[in-house]
This record gives C-alpha cells, sequence and structure tokens, in this order.
C-alpha cells in the first residue's frame, strides 16, 4: 500500500492504473476510521481495480472551531486499518496541499443549491459548500472513478450526487449502507466523545426512526403524523436534544405531506448529545428495499439504485 501526500502523485498513480484499463474506487473519509469506513473500502475492493482511500480533515467543512480542534485523528492506526481493508493508495493530505491560501479559503468554492439547503445546511451553514469543495478537488485528484460514499450522511449524498451530474463529473456515485452498533447506534468518529450515559441516550436516533417506520408500516400516510411519531420516541431522553426528525422525499429532501406522494420517502433524524452532533437516517417502509434516487435535469427519478 502507498501512502502519498501531494496531490500530484496521486492523480500520477491513478492516470497510470487508468492506463492499464484498471478501474479506479475512491473512498473518502475524514480518518477515525471504524467499520463504517470499512465497508466502503471492501465495497471499492469488491468493484475496482485500484483502491485509493483520501484521509483529509477538511476545515472547510467545520463551522466550529471546537468541532474541528476535537476531531479524533489517529492516522498510524487508520493506515493499518486501509491497509487491512484491501487499499491500494491512501491519499493523505496536508491543509496547505488542498487549500495553499489558507487560512484564507480559496477563492472557488462549490455551492448545490435547493439540496444543501435544509436540514443538516440550515443547522450548520456553510457545512455543505465545504463538502461539495473538498469533493470536487478530490474528484479532480482522482479523475474518472467510482466514488462510494456511505448513506449515514444522506444528505451528503445528495448533495454530492446532484454536484457530479450538474457538472457533467466523470464520476459514478455509489451509495452504500449504514453500518451500525447492535443496538442501533449508527457508527460515527464522533461517537468516541460520548460519556457512558450519553452513549446509551443516543440509541434513540435509531429509535426514532423505527418509531417512524412504524407508524408508517400501521397505516399512518401524513408526513406530520410520522413527524410526530419520531419526536415522541426522543422526548423522554433528557440528554438529547432533538434538532430536526423529518419524513422528506430522498430526492428533493423536502418535507412530504403525504407519504404516498412521493417515489421514496427517507426519514432524517438530527440531535445534539452531550458535546456531540449525530445524524441518523433510514428508508420509510420497514422490510422494503432500500433505495435512493439519482437526480437527473428534471429532477426526476433517474434510476433507483438497490443498496441491499
Ligand atoms: P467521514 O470520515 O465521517 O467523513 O465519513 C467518510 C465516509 O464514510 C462518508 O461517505 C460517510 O457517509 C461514511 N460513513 C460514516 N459512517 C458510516 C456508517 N456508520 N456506515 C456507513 N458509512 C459510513
Amino acid at each position: 500500500m502507498d501512502v502519498v501526500e501531494t496531490a500530484g502523485a496521486c492523480r500520477d498513480a491513478l492516470d497510470r492504473a487508468r492506463a492499464t484499463g484498471r478501474v479506479v474506487g475512491l473512498v473518502p473519509t475524514m480518518g477515525a476510521l471504524h467499520d463504517g469506513h470499512t465497508s466502503l473500502v471492501a465495497r471499492a475492493r469488491a468493484e475496482c481495480d485500484v483502491v485509493v482511500v483520501s484521509i483529509f480533515v477538511n476545515p472547510l467543512q467545520f463551522g466550529d472551531p471546537d468541532d474541528i480542534a476535537r476531531y479524533p485523528r489517529t492516522l498510524e492506526r487508520d493506515l493499518l486499518v486501509c491497509a487491512g481493508a484491501g487499499a491500494d493508495i491512501v491519499f493523505v493530505p496536508s491543509v496547505s496541499e488542498m487549500y495553499p491560501s489558507w487560512p484564507a479559503p480559496p477563492s472557488t468554492t462549490v455551492s448545490v443549491h435547493g439540496v444543501s439547503d435544509r436540514w443538516e445546511g440550515a443547522s450548520r451553514p456553510g457545512h455543505f459548500d465545504g463538502v461539495a469543495t473538498v469533493v470536487s478537488k478530490l474528484f479532480s485528484i482522482a479523475g474518472p472513478c467510482r466514488a462510494y460514499f456511505g448513506l449515514k450522511d444522506f444528505q451528503q449524498l445528495a448533495v454530492v450526487r446532484r454536484m457530479a451530474f450538474d457538472l457533467s463529473l466523470p464520476i459514478e456515485v455509489v451509495g452504500c449502507p449504514i453500518v451500525r452498533e447492535a443496538d442501533g447506534l449508527a457508527l460515527s468518529s464522533r461517537n468516541v466523545r460520548l460519556s457512558a450515559p450519553e452513549r446509551e441516550a443516543a440509541t434513540v436516533l435509531s429509535g426514532a426512526l423505527a418509531a417512524g417506520r412504524a407508524a408508517i408500516a400501521a397505516g399512518e400516510r401524513s408526513g406530520a403524523a410520522v413527524e410526530r411519531a419520531m419526536r415522541v420516541a426522543v422526548a423522554h431522553e433528557p440528554l438529547v436534544w432533538l434538532d430536526y426528525a423529518v419524513a422528506v422525499d430522498a430526492v428533493s429532501l423536502e418535507e412530504v405531506g403525504d407519504i404516498d406522494d412521493v417515489g421514496a420517502v427517507r426519514l432524517l433524524v438530527a440531535a445534539q448529545v452531550g458535546p456531540v452532533r449525530l445524524i441518523d437516517n433510514s428508508a420509510a417502509l420497514a422490510g422494503a428495499d432500500d433505495t435512493l434516487a439519482e437526480p437527473d435535469v428534471t429532477g426526476q427519478v433517474r434510476q433507483l439504485e438497490r443498496i441491499g
């Protein structure tokens, strides 16, 4: 496994691979790798000839200086995890490699209107511009490839898909299932900052999603009523401060009035638990194929991707 620190070295290695007909798989991460990340690497390993993992804690997507200062950094261990998961190349750029003018931000940034506006975008102003900008740089450095993202960050995936589509980037964006702890908590690099009682309380997020799915399975068709069921599931937990619990159109991320009015509904939840902001989501239909819609020019569903 090669560890490269410059964009030029990363680009050269991947250009060489493509020149011999090999398919490149890219897994962008911010490090502190866990089984959610390794599931993306394993999927890329299974579907591509050359797997590159990027590890970069992107300052452009953090609004809160405290959040980036406390973001876990475990590079030595991450490199072992990458090697164990079958990565060929790990791209570990410095901040100045990615943003030579830093701390002045780059003059050119990428904004994806619409899908960025609500939910995480509203609660974390500028966050998705930072994500879209760094991911577009990583796509530019990696060149034509498949890029693997977790459904865990559902809105981020929608933003990246829309960006790749709108900018005609030669990238196939692949969404991968959420990896969870046995009690339902979605794996996240931030979970290590939870105290034992907070960790216990955090299970109400996946509980809220289950309550929303149960309401729909029982015949509820009002989006507002489904959201109420989700909020009730969190309300009894004093350590969890709910930001939003919503039922949205999986393509536009707009709130749904009637569950049957859109092709695919997604349940989204976000909450502050102690020092940590946690997000989670799920398909609306328990037991149904989990589907994720891709946008086309008209914003209609172009293709429903089975994600298992
Ligand atoms: P991060 O390092 O948090 O930026 O995440 C890097 C990638 O891993 C993103 O595409 C995330 O959606 C994905 N990811 C993070 N947690 C999980 C999880 N629990 N299951 C699946 N994918 C995940």
